[in-house]
């Protein structure tokens, strides 16, 4: 680390404490103080964010003082490491990699340590597996350390279940204390003797699945999962630790999780946020009539915008907040997925690459054929409702796979870019017209951003890119 940032760092971790002595009294100049040290172009939206939740004492202002009722010790860790780690600091030093490389450069990398699972879930291809495949812990420990090279401290475990192998990811977090990890998990491993291991590294935060109630969880995981499901969230929150949930709609239970009581249970239950997932029919037998509706979607839209306007809860919804982030962020844009047999792919849910890890570095694997079709075609709308080059733009995969001579990487069921088109391209245009009205809708609160052009979400590097490739302001907008 240079000296420069050395310094900039110990500044931003004063702020930190000073904030950590008396957060109510010390939230309202702590703004000022991070003006004062962080360069005006690092994170605006965000701190413009933080500003406005701090000045209207609003729902966002709530969750903050509910993270400050977590454990001091581990509060304090993961706000060092998330906020001053993992952002501030790491944010211009990806810019800096992807103006040197001149490829995309992830925010963070996903990541199966495990396909193995400890449940039989009903659907799920995890249980499919003959046998397990496993990153090893040096196989992961290399990526980090090689991602943090390229300025990346965000590492996210999906899987099979991460937790099968908890000891190694432990391990990995006390090796990594300038990283964050958060993990997807079924949450039935989590006991007391892992909450005080969390506690005692300080940077490691689950995201458990909660799709339904009890009958529900029960008919699809397992009799009594969701009896362990609700107490391993005790367990966090009666040891002051942060949680969230993911959660993936279907067509159907869409309507049973979209639901104010169900954002209610979350925050009693101790949850600091909820990640909603669109189901996507990837695998060859994963039918495309779970595929929620335009009708669902566009009351997802709403009912998402309208809980983040008032609960406190940091709630995402990953296929309608594209325009956050200036659309598709796979390819390494923003993340890229590593699967348990290593296969780099663009995405967790696009089962296409050209490199394995264990024969390329994560640079190459970032410069390989798939990832530089990516890199030069996204966005791949300039509706971010319709982001997608598998989902909503059904042509756009079937063209960046074979141009770039990617093959399949799905571990179980691989089928063509062809036959997953055919499952998503009636709802792609069944959802078009529906994106275009809510896109264009003048009483949108976001509207007069829509219309300011694409700049919305995107990085420095972005924008230079598109002035580079000629293509800004005239993106794909595939039919
Ligand atoms: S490939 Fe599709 S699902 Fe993956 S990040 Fe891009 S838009 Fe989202």
């Amino acid at each position: 680390m240079a000296l420069t940032q050395a310094a900039e760092r110990a500044a931003l971790n004063k702020i930190i404490d000073y904030l950590e002595e008396d957060p109510e009294k010390n939230i309202d100049t702590i703004m000022t103080l991070v003006d004062k040290f962080v360069p005006e172009h690092v994170l605006p939206s965000q701190r413009r964010a933080f500003d406005t939740a701090i000045r209207e004492r609003n729902n966002w202002y709530r969750l903050m003082m509910r993270i400050f009722d977590l454990n001091p010790e581990v509060r304090t860790k993961l706000l060092k490491t998330l906020i001053v780690d993992c952002s501030v600091l790491a944010w211009p030093y990806q810019e800096k990699m992807r103006e040197k490389h001149q490829c995309n450069i992830p925010y963070a990398i996903l990541l199966d340590p495990t396909s193995a699972c400890n449940l039989r879930c009903t659907g799920c291809w995890a249980a499919e597996y003959g046998h397990a495949l496993n990153l090893s812990f040096e196989d992961i420990d290399s990526i980090i350390c090689q991602g943090k090279e390229l300025g990346c401290h965000i590492y996210i475990y999906t899987g099979g279940e991460p937790l099968v192998r908890k000891d190694d990811l432990i391990r990995l977090c006390e090796k990594h204390q300038d990283c964050a990890f958060l993990c997807f998990t079924n949450a039935t491993l989590i006991d007391e003797a892992f909450c005080q291991e969390m506690i005692r590294v300080g940077n490691f935060v689950p995201a458990i699945s909660a799709e339904g109630d009890e009958g529900t969880t029960d008919a699809r995981r397992g009799k009594g999962t969701y009896a362990k499901i609700e107490r391993a969230m005790d367990l966090l929150r009666e040891n002051g630790l942060p949680f969230g949930i993911s959660c993936c709609w279907t067509r159907e239970n869409a309507d049973a999780v979209a639901t104010e009581a169900n954002m209610d249970w979350m925050i009693e239950k101790g949850a600091l946020f909820c990640w909603y997932f669109h189901y996507m029919p990837v695998g060859a037998s994963s039918p495309a009539s779970l595929m929620p509706t335009p009708e669902q979607r566009e009351r997802m839209y709403h009912f998402v915008r309208d809980m983040r306007s008032k609960k406190e809860l940091f709630t995402m919804d990953f296929q309608n907040d594209g325009e956050f982030v200036g659309g598709c962020i796979a390819g390494g844009r923003r993340y890229l997925h590593i699967n348990a047999a290593g296969d780099v792919e663009p995405c967790v849910f696009i089962h296409y690459s050209n490199v394995n890890i264990h024969d390329v570095t994560l640079l190459e694997a970032l410069k390989s054929p798939l990832f530089m079709k990516y890199y030069e075609n996204q966005p791949f709308n300039d509706n971010h409702l319709r982001p997608c080059p598998m989902l909503e733009n059904p042509y756009e995969l079937g063209r960046l796979v074979a141009e770039s001579g990617a093959h399949g990487t799905d571990l179980v069921e691989p089928e063509t870019p062809e036959d997953l088109r055919r499952k998503t391209v009636a709802g792609a245009a069944a959802w078009a017209p529906v994106a275009e009205k809510i896109w264009n809708d003048e009483n949108d609160p976001m509207h007069a951003k829509r219309l300011e052009g694409m700049k919305q979400g995107m990085a420095e590097t972005d924008l230079e890119k598109f002035e580079r490739l000629g293509h800004f302001g005239d993106c794909q907008n595939k039919k």
